[in-house]
């Protein structure tokens, strides 16, 4: 077809040609200007109608999210707030839209109301900006690690490891529920699973990562990674997009430059190539916040919170430097932390790590060198016997963004950790095998990719920034 895009369009330098337009009708008034958008801009592009010589029932159909074909004139508009109109002359209905029963009305639309209907939110500006700033950031992902020579590896989506993620991970069966396999003991033999063996849905592309680094040097993963998290947090997904660098021959240091590095870049692309959206998103923060109470109003817009970050070093600095920070503070005057930092050993609780993001530093965070006891069996140990090369980044808003580590290359270090934790080396031969043939010095992260998606655009909740959310009873669309 002929059509051209609304944002192309709107960047035209030519006038009195004749162009085609399609897209769905945000709003018709006095029977003569219909704003038309197709999802390109949040702007629209305004119609003129010659309703005087347009017959009524087409007239009639001109509704709310109807999909139309527009062929006119391109002309400069003599409205104020737009550049060009198109003077109709050909109008075609392509899909009609009944105004008494379409549920987005030309009005503003609460997120929860917007959430039960998310099979139709993409047509609000809101969640058209979101979605866009949220393509962009994907491909700026890809372009940051090919443009340094990663390899894009694809993990599977169904395994038989759960990387020690206990009890988070869904089981994927083939089984005829009616008919169920049982032991001699008469229980469900969850063995026959898959084709006869026990899988469920990743929780993370890491360790097959690790076996991609230890050949072909630099991989990432990206993609989706299930968890059955079963709680209702402005933070968790059941379904939820990792994007998992894995690097040879780096060290904690290393994996802590590339981690910051990576962050800033998909930031700054955004902010390059997202002008417009970004500064929608900053402006409907503004007048949300201006709702509040002075104190809970944000001390920084959000354009101006993303180029602070992108300015600034992040604060890097030791858990053990951290649990010295928090023992001798409390958030404010009233109130003390709802966990109390007992002292060194505990895990930080998202009110910790926020309090250092946000009160403390009032910067990205890195932190590292986590007690052994709370991290996972493949990070690598320290000299001191207690701690582990281990990373997590926290963002103001957000608190942890990535989590990563120096990987434990030794295999006396790796088997000996294994079997006080109790994870069966059986099962994890072949990951061991990188550590008996050629073992080498590694390190990468898990960015969580809506977390991120959350900081750009300043959203607040998880479940608006990813199209189809999956959390505890919601998987219809
Ligand atoms: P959290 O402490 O927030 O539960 P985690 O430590 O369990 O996160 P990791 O296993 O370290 O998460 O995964 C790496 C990254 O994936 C996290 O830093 C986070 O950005 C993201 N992530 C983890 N779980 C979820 C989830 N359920 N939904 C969305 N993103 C997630
Ligand atoms: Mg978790
Ligand atoms: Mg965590
Ligand atoms: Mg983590």
């Amino acid at each position: 077809s002929k059509r051209i895009k609304i944002k192309a369009l709107l960047e035209s330098t030519q006038t009195n040609i004749e162009v085609t337009v399609k897209g769905w009708v945000r709003t018709f008034r006095n029977n003569q200007f219909i704003a038309l958008n197709d999802g390109s801009t949040n702007n629209n592009i305004q119609i003129v109608v010659d309703f005087q010589n347009t017959d009524e029932v087409l007239l009639k159909r001109i509704t709310t999210g109807a999909a139309l074909s527009i062929t006119g004139t391109l002309v400069e508009s003599l409205g104020k707030g737009q550049k060009f109109d198109i003077k109709a002359t050909s109008i075609e209905v392509l899909g009609d839209s009944d105004p008494e029963k379409y549920p987005l009305q030309p009005k503003k639309h609460s997120l929860e109301f917007l959430r039960e209907i998310a099979h139709l939110r993409f047509r609000t500006n809101t969640f058209g900006a979101i979605f866009r700033v949220r393509n962009s950031l994907s491909f700026a992902v890809h372009k940051f690690f090919q443009e340094r020579g990663f390899i894009y590896l694809h993990t599977p989506v169904i395994t038989q490891s759960d990387a020690e993620g206990a009890g988070e991970a869904f089981r994927v069966t083939n089984l005829d529920l009616n008919n169920l396999p049982r032991t001699e003991e008469g229980e469900i033999d969850f063995k026959q699973d898959f084709f006869g063996k026990s899988t469920n849905l990743t929780v993370s592309g890491q360790l097959e990562g690790e076996l991609g680094a230890m050949a072909l040097s630099d991989i990432y993963t990206f993609g989706p990674t299930f968890r059955a998290e079963n709680s209702n947090t402005t933070r968790h997904l059941a379904e939820f997009w990792m994007i998992e660098p894995e690097m040879a021959f780096y060290d904690l240091t290393d994996n802590m430059d590339m981690a910051e590095a990576l962050l800033k870049y998909v930031i700054n692309h955004a902010i390059e190539n997202n002008k417009e959206d970004l500064e929608f998103l900053t402006q409907r923060l503004e007048e949300e916040d201006k709702q509040k109470p002075q104190n809970e109003r944000a001390e920084m817009s959000l354009l101006d919170k993303l180029q602070f970050c992108l300015d600034n070093d992040f604060q890097r600095l030791t858990y053990t430097e951290a649990i010295e920070i928090l023992k001798e503070s409390t958030p404010n005057k009233k109130k003390k932390f709802q966990y109390p930092v007992e002292g060194w050993g505990t895990d930080l609780q998202s009110e910790h790590e926020r309090y250092l993001v946000e009160k403390h530093f009032k910067k990205p965070v890195i932190l590292t060198d986590y007690p052994k006891e709370i991290k996972s069996f493949y990070m690598r140990q320290n000299d001191d016997g207690k701690t582990v090369a281990a990373m997590d980044i926290l963002f103001p808003g957000i608190g942890e963004i990535i989590g990563g580590s120096q990987r434990e290359e030794r295999l006396d270090k790796l088997e000996q950790r294994m079997d006080e934790i109790g994870i069966p080396k059986d099962e994890l031969w072949w990951y061991l095998d990188t550590r008996r043939f050629g073992a080498c010095p590694h390190a990468g992260f898990g960015l969580g990719f809506e977390r991120l998606v959350l900081f750009v655009t300043g959203m607040g909740n998880i479940r608006d920034v990813i199209p189809f959310p999956r959390f505890p009873k919601n998987a219809e669309f």
